[in-house]
């Protein structure tokens, strides 16, 4: 199927300097990222703080220019646009179709504004809507979030954090977008309010068509909501398959660890489980050389430290390892069966 989305050879640097005279330092957030998704899928990014998913969102929505690669958008009915070449004017409309939740609403909801001007304000920057459309539309989206009519005149602090959670969905859902980035979306809720937004977010994607990009550190919400997983390291993409292949039998030794930290029932298991645990993530401005995640890895050789793996596919997964046919790896289930 042809991918709603394309994100090809996609790198960004940042630059900085530490105090006024300080060195020029680089940090390499995005290293040479390739994926896609396919209209009606929900792809999961997942990665420990720092390993660029934020990045990665940020990027495709065009919030900050990308140092090299290209992400592509096949609008529906429309000839491919290259969203990397566009400046800020051409890029407007297309911000309609791509759209992104928050995770703290209540940093991203301005604590200022009445929740009927929070969800009307893109309708209104957009100009596709006013008067009394404009307050039907935004009443018709708070209502599908689960926000009455007569909750539209109320600022977000009068709100719980699951239901500003909602109103932040109902704000990106407003223009009717066909692809929705959700940055650790249900990352600040409490479980049990998490498992309700995380269904209302599943009921949305029929009722408007969406396809979502699901950014989380969160191996157990991607299970639930993502039909396939991206798993990023130091702003490499390191493994990328569908979500039962990716649970039950990992083919890189960096998602057998995030795996580890689901929780488990048998006590045993877990303590067998912790071993293959090693070391800390490495400074983003000191990456290793060879493949990015040698320093963790209980299978490193000569050649990892020296020559980076590319990203290649081994069974229904793509995965950058250069032992990735023969390694041994534990799923989330217990041992990875026979290959
Ligand atoms: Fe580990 Fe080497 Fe594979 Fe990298 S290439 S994940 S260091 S075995």
């Amino acid at each position: 199927m042809t991918a709603l989305l394309s994100v090809e050879n996609v790198s960004k640097t940042f630059s900085f300097r530490s105090g006024w005279f300080g060195p020029l330092t680089t940090l390499d957030a995005l290293c040479d990222v390739t994926l896609s998704v396919a209209p009606g899928e929900t792809l999961a990014v997942v990665g420990e703080s720092g390993c660029g998913k934020t990045t990665l969102g940020r990027s495709i929505v065009r919030a900050q220019p990308v140092t090299a690669g290209k992400v592509t958008y096949r609008p529906p009915g429309h000839d491919p646009v290259e969203l990397t070449a566009l400046d800020k004017r051409a890029m407007k409309p297309w911000r309609r179709d791509i759209r992104m939740i928050f995770q703290d609403p209540m940093s991203s909801l301005n604590p200022h504004m009445r929740v009927f001007d929070i969800v009307a304000e893109p309708l209104r920057i957009h100009r596709l809507a006013r008067g009394q459309e404009l307050e039907e539309r935004v009443a018709g989206v708070l209502e599908k979030v689960g926000i009455p009519r007569d909750a539209m005149g109320r600022y977000p602090h009068a709100f719980s954090g699951g239901q500003r959670q909602r109103i932040g969905i109902a704000r990106a859902l407003v223009l009717d977008p066909k692809l929705v980035i959700a940055d650790e979306a249900v990352s600040a809720l409490d479980v049990s309010i998490q498992a309700q937004v995380l269904n209302l977010l599943e009921d949305l994607k029929d009722e408007f068509g969406l396809t979502y990009i699901f950014i989380s550190h969160d191996l157990g919400v991607v299970n639930y909501i993502a039909d396939r997983v991206v798993v990023m390291y130091l702003g490499h993409v390191v493994e990328n398959a569908p979500t039962e292949a990716l649970f039950e039998r990992p083919r890189h030794p960096y998602t057998e660890i995030l795996l580890e930290a689901l929780p488990i029932a048998d006590p045993a298991r877990r303590m067998r489980r912790a071993k293959t645990v090693r070391g800390e993530i490495p400074y983003l401005g000191s990456r290793p050389t060879g493949c990015p995640f040698h320093t963790r890895c209980r299978f490193a050789e000569d050649r990892c430290r020296t020559e980076k793996p590319a990203l290649r596919k081994v069974g229904e997964t793509e995965v950058a390892c250069h032992f990735a046919e023969t390694l041994e790896l534990k799923g989330a289930y217990g041992d990875a069966p026979a290959t």
